[in-house]
């Protein structure tokens, strides 16, 4: 059975960029949700609850098709929540780390670039969804968007991620979908960004 992770901070840490109320809601019931939908939907084949999620959402006919809808939805609003909760951390001014700084700078020409890239790729996702920056098949860092919770897997291995349903940012910023980008920049935990950078160009 899948469990909600633990937050790897207390739920007011990442104020005042996001706020305790909407971190709260957002893991405790949101993600919650996911968890238990997961689970409903493989209740009937529990032999998939061995085989690792990020597998299953890769490669999503080797789920029967009864519960492939649920299991992309639910399994990838698990998935994507726990990356998101991994990337973020509290404190005011994040910089990205040496290794990771050198990647953007080499595949986005400088960090400003980047940071405009992954902007307007969470600015003009349409509706509910995620921006991403992958690392490709040829080992290239790559910004992409994605829709509801569909996996970020056919482009590249995700290092990075912005939830942009409005359930992440709506009770501090409501409309202001802009403004919630800006301030997320504060708080991206980029050492762990630098971890899973290295882990998938190993
Ligand atoms: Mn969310």
């Amino acid at each position: 059975m899948y469990t909600l992770p633990k937050l790897p901070y207390d739920v007011n840490a990442l104020e005042p960029y996001i706020d305790g109320r909407t971190v709260e809601i957002h893991h405790g019931k949101h993600h919650q949700t996911y968890v238990n939908n997961l689970n409903k939907a493989l209740e009937k084949y529990p032999e998939l609850f061995e085989v690792p999620l990020e597998e299953l959402l890769a490669d999503l006919t080797k789920v029967p098709e009864d519960i492939r809808t649920a299991v992309k939805n639910n399994g990838g609003g698990h998935y994507n929540h726990s990356f998101y909760w991994q990337i973020l951390k509290p404190g005011n001014d994040a910089k990205p780390t040496p290794v990771i700084g050198k990647a953007i700078d080499r595949d986005f020409g400088s960090f400003e670039e980047f940071k405009k890239a992954f902007t307007e790729a969470a600015l003009t996702q349409f509706g509910s969804g995620y921006a991403w920056m992958v690392v490709t098949p040829e080992n290239k860092l790559k910004v992409i968007k994605t829709s509801n919770q569909d996996s970020p897997f056919g482009e590249g291995k995700p290092i990075l991620v912005i939830d942009v349903w409005e359930h992440a940012y709506y009770l501090k910023y409501q409309n202001r979908r802009a403004e919630y980008i800006e301030m997320f920049f504060n708080i991206i935990n980029w050492e762990q960004v630098e971890k899973f950078y290295l882990e998938v160009t190993k």
